[in-house]
């Protein structure tokens, strides 16, 4: 069964910032107010993620790393009013199949932390011959999650990861991401044993000094805000696009829905071929978006690697984003 685990882990599991991506959501599903990253080797050979949410009972410590353990969902229904990120309680108990896990959490209502270490899913001793038990230490409320020697089980998935400064690129892109989503959280990302912070947005940044930082100062002057809201079609779009003079190397497309990061091609081929009439050839905007739906029009994606979503009234709502998007870019070069 360990076997069938890991490589079931390693079907979500691709690579460092796939793993990033699950701890992130849970340390925002936790409130969060400040998350902290560290990567050494591009998060292959340890990734640290700190945050200040309201942490793990000493209780389900044991329990958090098996599969479908989550503290999420109670009942069927709630799959389709779900608002937090995780459901399926599958993200931890992967990682915990295809390296080293070690999780520290204190709640407020306990006067320590507690330390645990995993593998394949279940509690493991600190070291050889000791007993599993979370171990009491020091630390602030929040939880703390240290994995070590991704895919360390996983040859071919490790042999295919070969440049670390790519891996690590596509960890600050997460971060980034979420970072702008989440102006209100503060984040940081940075190489373990290095002075520098590649990414630092602090408490009280606006979108707009985010996105200036993780895309270029450059970018400020050219961000026009796109609002569209249709009571009839039941959905808000919020967000910042790029006017017509501004060109990024490729195309960043950053959609949220419901505070989810999904991709929608049908939404991302409107907005190209909006674009492909006021940009130069060859030259790709920057669009944010978050789309507020009503959460039972939403198809929640039921395979954890697929990123895709589809809602209600898609073909209306797209074309609405669309020519909201147009007088927004029209108004801008006048
Ligand atoms: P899911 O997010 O789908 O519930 P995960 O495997 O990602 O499943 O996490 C399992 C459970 O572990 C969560 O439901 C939550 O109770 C707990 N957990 C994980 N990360 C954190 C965190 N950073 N802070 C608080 N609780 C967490
Ligand atoms: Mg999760």
């Amino acid at each position: 069964p360990t076997v069938v685990n890991r490589i079931a882990a390693g079907e979500i599991i691709h690579r460092p910032a796939n793993a990033l991506k699950e701890l992130l959501e849970n340390a925002l599903d936790a409130g969060a107010q400040s998350i902290q990253i560290l990567a050494k080797d591009g998060g292959l050979k340890q990734l640290q993620i700190q945050d200040s949410g309201h942490g793990i009972r000493l209780a389900d410590l044991p329990l958090v790393c098996e599969r479908f353990t989550t503290s999420k969902l109670q009942t069927f229904e709630d799959l389709s009013s779900i608002q937090t990120f995780g459901f399926r309680g599958e993200a931890l108990a992967s990682i915990s199949h295809i390296a080293h896990v070690t999780i520290t959490s204190r709640t407020a209502e306990s006067n320590c932390a507690y330390r645990a270490k995993y593998a394949d899913g279940q509690l493991v001793p600190a070291k050889p011959g000791t007993s599993t038990d979370p171990k009491p230490c020091a630390g602030n409320v929040g939880t703390q999650i240290l994995v070590e020697d991704l895919f360390y089980n996983v040859p071919f998935r490790r042999k295919a990861l070969k440049n670390i400064n790519d891996e690590y690129n596509r960890i600050l892109e997460v971060v980034s991401r979420y970072a702008i989503h989440n102006a209100g959280v503060s984040m940081s990302c940075k190489k373990i044993g290095t002075t520098a912070t590649d990414i630092h947005t602090p408490v009280g940044a606006s979108i707009v000094d985010i996105i200036s930082q993780t895309h270029g100062g450059k970018i400020r002057s050219q961000l026009l805000k796109l609002e569209c809201a249709h009571a009839n079609l039941g959905f808000t779009a919020k967000g910042y696009v790029t006017n017509a003079n501004f060109s990024t190397k490729k195309m960043q497309f950053l959609l949220f829905i419901n505070h989810r990061l999904v991709d929608s091609s049908s939404l991302k081929k409107a907005i190209e071929s909006v674009y492909t009439t006021v940009l130069p050839k060859g030259s790709h905007p920057f669009v944010y978006l978050s789309l507020s739906i009503d959460p039972q029009n939403v198809d929640v994606n039921v395979h954890p690697t697929k990123r895709e979503v589809h809602f209600l009234h898609e073909d209306e709502i797209t074309i609405a984003i669309a020519e909201a998007l147009q007088s927004t870019l029209a108004g801008s070069s006048e």
